[in-house]
């Protein structure tokens, strides 16, 4: 069994601020560190997990920010790490490769979710994506990619409102394991790292123990992308074949999902250009 897991930093336990997941800022290079250690404890408990349920190979992604977070010799050795980018397939770069399941770690909640640790999709640029008019986050947008190359999701950790979305857009039998409540955008109720990485652990084994279904998106697939700023729609509507449908919303649509999370990637890059 061949595993892929892909390992963000706002859902990690112990962490509720922003300031703690940059790593582009001096001032807080010091909680960041402690973030990319918690990370890196995360992403092992999910390896140990997976070995654990049977796994013969593990692909770690970094996918945060940079995509240089986790801490390469502290991490299990079972597994290959992804870092860096830019990636075409950015989270779940690599998912190509022939996996039996993938694994969310310390992944949040979609942009403009109430009461939901650091809520965002990809970028602060945009307030709502709409795949076939369903609003994704992170984890729809992702888990749709995996499922193009039949690779099901089998569990994510997070807060609660991840938990909430995840169970909504992929359903019940997808494992969502909650290590804190939130309590605002930058505020979270957290368990102990030690019990969040018992609760990913012992998740994971149980989520490898039966089948998933790979989440899919039916053909033709439209992108509305509604960023915070009409410059940023008319920057995004360069790309060939895009679309504005309104001051802030641009759409791309096309049969193939994966050419259309191109456009997406390249729709909100675009964007972050003057
Ligand atoms: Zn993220």
């Amino acid at each position: 069994m061949r595993v892929y897991i892909s390992v963000d930093m706002e859902g990690i336990a112990g962490v509720a601020h922003e300031d703690q997941t940059d790593p582009t800022e001096p001032r807080h290079a010091a909680e960041y560190a402690r973030s990319c250690r918690l990370m890196t404890a995360e992403a092992n408990a999910a390896i140990e997990g997976a070995l654990a349920a049977g796994a013969t190979a593990v692909t770690v992604s970094d996918s945060h920010w940079l995509m240089r977070n986790i801490i390469a010799d502290e991490l299990h050795e079972a597994a290959e790490l992804i870092s860096g980018g830019p990636r075409v397939h950015s989270m779940v770069e690599g998912i190509d490769g022939g996996f039996d399941a993938a694994l969310f770690i310390g992944y949040h909640a979609r942009a403009g979710t109430a009461n939901a640790v650091i809520d965002h999709t990809y970028t602060d640029r945009v307030h709502e994506v709409r795949v076939n008019g369903v609003p994704f986050g992170e984890v729809g947008l992702n888990a749709a990619l995996a499922g193009s190359f039949g690779v099901p999701v089998a569990l994510v950790s997070g807060d609660r409102a991840l938990a909430t979305e995840t169970r909504a857009l992929l359903g019940e039998q997808v494992e969502a394991v909650v290590v804190k409540e939130p309590l605002g955008r930058h505020a979270a109720r957290s368990v102990a790292p030690a019990v969040a990485r018992r609760r990913i652990h012992d998740g994971v084994k149980r989520a490898l123990s039966h089948g998933h279904a790979p989440f899919t998106v039916a053909s033709p697939v439209t992108f509305s992308v509604e960023f915070a700023r009409t410059r940023m729609a008319e920057m995004a509507v360069l790309v060939p074949g895009a679309r504005r449908v309104d001051g802030r919303t641009v759409e791309y649509t096309h049969d193939d999902y994966r050419e259309a999370f191109r456009a997406w990637r390249a729709m909100y890059s675009l964007a972050a250009t003057e």
